[in-house]
């Protein structure tokens, strides 16, 4: 299963992307209103493996979502 994220440069956290504002946890995501193809390249598609962000990862997996 793999899920939108983003990485936090100044700690290298990444976070699942919820909506173009939040990730699951809370942290605010820096897009601007228009979502041009630079502003896309920002989401990679990871491995829930790979993401670093505890309370992203809790939020999946209290919602069961597969
Ligand atoms: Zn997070």
């Amino acid at each position: 299963m793999y899920f939108p994220t983003v990485l936090n440069r100044k700690n290298t956290i990444r976070h699942i992307v919820k909506d173009w504002n939040h990730a699951y946890c809370g942290y605010k995501l820096n897009f601007s209103s228009n979502i041009t193809p630079i502003e896309f390249k920002k989401i990679q598609f990871c491995n829930i493996n790979t993401i670093d962000c505890i309370q992203c990862k809790k939020f999946l997996s209290s919602n069961d979502i597969d």
